[in-house]
């Protein structure tokens, strides 16, 4: 490992103190420096044209063309490997980057995949356009269906189980022990929402665990990237897709993911904190029909959230009474919190599914996936959650 990932440390307990949330913070760089170096090179020279064809062939490799591989997109990968108790890491462009060149190096013309009917916008135009295009076969079952996820594999046909938990954007759970236990086919679970402090779905015998690191992981909105970790074996496979897909993370956007790991555990906590208090007050609003947080106890899923998630998590979504018009007129009417696609960074961010991501979808289209149109996801962002409660409640006050 150590021979293919320069960066990693080698003392690998490192991550594993008492509080990972400590070890993140004491990853540092080198010669004394408190911050990782930035390779912002493109390419790497070689000795001879032997060690240049040696170096091609390595999987992961960080000194050759950083097409395949750089040593700070890399680093950043190796930490969020070791975060996820995980063998081996890679990166890509984007969240949609990692999950488009996992399922294209995984999956072939005749290939089947199982996966769930509400997921992220894009991995959905993945599977439900892209996906029949190469004559790969996809069949979409509830998300909290385990017995449908067990049926509708395919021994000996089936070559993907891809899994979203918590699901965007009802944050509906995926029971990640019923996932792991798929023998038969790769199983790969998007964590995007959970974090890796919130649940590792590799623990659960999951083998890939994917994330949009645009979201907490860089933390910032500053960066687009994305990640997949897991077995080593799988991983390497990917890579040797990957170099050819193309979609290769830039060195600046591997740097703000080092840089958001550092304060990830208190970011997540603040997080954590406003959205239990927020979906807290929103539940006593009597222009909210329901509120959805893995952290409340009126959660219907809340014994499986006890089970595999170590938190509520940022994200909330509510919905309102008064339906589309109501909803649309909150988003409006909020002065703090910004009406913006992404989630986990710095700023509360609402998002009205309805008329922005699933907006191309018909109202049955949309209420099979479970998004009505009075449906409004929140990202809770570091503010003091009075001062988000107070936007939210001055929001819902019907106006004139
Ligand atoms: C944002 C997101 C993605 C896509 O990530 P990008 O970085 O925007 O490409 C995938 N899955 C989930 C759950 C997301 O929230």
């Amino acid at each position: 490992m150590s021979v293919e990932t320069p960066n990693r440390p080698i003392d690998q307990s490192i991550i594993e103190p008492q509080h990972v949330e400590t070890a993140l913070l004491h990853r540092g760089g080198t010669a004394g420096s408190l911050t990782p170096p930035m390779h912002a090179a493109s390419t790497f020279s070689s000795s001879s044209p032997d060690e240049a064809a040696r170096k091609a062939r390595r999987p992961r490799v960080t000194d050759f063309y950083s097409r395949y591989g750089n040593p700070t997109v890399q680093a950043f990968a190796d930490a969020v490997a070791d975060l996820e108790h995980a063998e081996a890491g890679l990166c890509s462009s984007s969240g949609m980057g990692a999950i488009s060149s996992l399922v294209l190096a995984l999956c072939s013309k005749g290939s089947h995949i199982v996966t769930q009917r509400q997921l992220f916008s894009g991995t959905t135009l993945l599977f439900e356009s892209v996906c029949p295009r190469f004559g790969i076969d996809v069949t979409f079952v509830d998300v909290d269906d385990s017995e449908a996820w067990a049926a509708a594999v395919e021994p000996g046909r089936t070559a993907l189980v891809f899994a979203e938990s918590p699901a965007n954007p009802g944050l509906k759970l995926v029971d990640l022990d019923a996932i792991g236990a798929v023998r038969s086919a790769v199983t790969v679970v998007d964590s995007t929402l959970a974090t890796p402090l919130g649940q590792r779905p590799i623990d659960h015998g999951v083998d890939l665990v994917v994330h949009s690191a645009t979201k907490a992981l860089s933390g910032h909105n500053d960066a687009t990237l994305g990640v997949i970790a897991g077995d080593k074996t799988l991983v390497n496979e990917i890579w040797t897709y990957a170099t050819i897909h193309g979609a290769c993370a830039s060195p600046y956007d591997g740097w703000n993911g080092l840089r958001g790991l550092k304060t990830l555990g208190v970011r997540l906590e603040r997080q954590c904190a406003n959205a239990l208090a927020v979906a807290t007050a929103l539940e006593r609003n009597p222009a909210i029909a329901e509120v959805h947080y893995p952290g409340l106890a009126s959660f219907p899923q809340a014994e499986l959230a006890s089970r595999q998630l170590a938190n509520g998590g940022g994200c909330l979504t509510i919905e309102l009474a008064g339906g589309h018009d109501a909803a649309v007129s909150m988003v409006e009417s909020l002065e703090l919190a910004l009406l913006a696609p992404s989630l986990g960074g710095p700023e509360t961010l609402v998002n009205h599914p309805a008329s922005m991501t699933h907006a191309a979808l018909s109202p049955e289209q949309r209420a099979a996936m479970g998004i009505g149109d009075g449906m409004v996801r929140l990202s809770l962002g570091l503010e003091r959650a009075a001062d988000l409660i107070r936007d939210f409640e001055q929001a819902l006050v019907p106006r004139p």
